[in-house]
């Protein structure tokens, strides 16, 4: 089970990002990555290609979950994510608070 989740919010921990928060567009477990709305972008340059003229797109690159850290929703402080296995489904819990992480997963 993964420990992220799309909607969640992230602190980033590391890199040149470190200490700003974003929300989960997607996950990659097999990678360990996320993907955080508007963190660790980078910028592509794209070449003229026949009639196109050249430009920039900037494009979100996904993140090593080693470099980040949940915010959890009921206590607001970054924290390690746990697994409650005594409720099914096996639920996330915050490590700080206790409470049960809900991804508030848009629709
Ligand atoms: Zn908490």
């Amino acid at each position: 089970m993964f420990k992220f989740k799309i909607g969640d919010t992230l602190k980033i921990t590391a890199g040149k990002d470190k200490g700003r928060t974003g929300k989960i567009l997607k996950v990659f477990p097999q990678d360990q990555k996320v993907l955080i709305e508007g963190l660790n972008v980078y910028k592509k340059h794209i070449k003229p290609k026949g009639n196109e003229p050249g430009s920039i797109a900037i494009l979100p690159r996904a993140i090593s979950t080693a470099s980040v850290a949940l915010v959890c929703p009921s206590c607001g402080k970054a924290t390690r994510v746990g697994f409650d296995a005594s409720q099914t489904p096996k639920v996330r819990v915050c490590h700080l608070c206790r409470q049960v992480i809900t991804s508030e997963k848009k629709k």
